[in-house]
């Protein structure tokens, strides 16, 4: 089934390497690092998820590409998603996880978990196949229900 919609894409650069390297001269500029501890940084990075939550708190739903957002709102919606990637990356770093990898690493997991062949058009959650799978003998599921 094709998909009509354009395909929205990120810009090549920066990388999350480039990320890091910013943010870790940012925060080494301004003595900042005493303060950077691992769990430091994972409260910030809630508290700023908090603040991407409440951009969408009490809206309903919201279309894809936001379409009955203003400028201004879309502006306060890139802030705070940067703020997410910038705490997640200094995170990363903190815990010396090389993210890239890592990310690589989770999504073949996640194809392993989820074969395309069992749960395209599905919901659930890998756990609940392996049920289906010793409640019935037949073939896989179609659609969540
Ligand atoms: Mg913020």
């Amino acid at each position: 089934m094709s998909d009509p919609r354009p395909e929205f894409c990120f810009s090549d650069s920066p990388s999350m390497e480039d990320i890091r390297r910013l943010q870790s001269r940012f925060a080494a500029e301004r003595d900042w690092n005493q303060f950077h501890q691992p769990r430091n940084l994972l409260l910030a990075l809630v508290g700023e998820v908090g603040e991407l939550a409440e951009l969408f708190q009490w809206r309903g739903e919201v279309s894809e590409g936001l379409p009955d957002w203003t400028p201004s709102q879309k502006e306060s919606l890139r802030h705070e998603l940067s703020d997410v990637l910038i705490y997640l990356l200094e995170l990363a770093e903190k815990c010396h996880v090389d993210l890239p990898r890592a990310v690589l690493t989770k999504m073949e997991l996640n194809a392993k978990k989820y074969p395309v062949d069992r749960v395209q058009g599905s919901a659930k959650k890998y756990t609940e196949y392996g049920e289906e799978e010793q409640a019935s003998s037949g073939g896989p599921q179609q659609g969540p229900g």
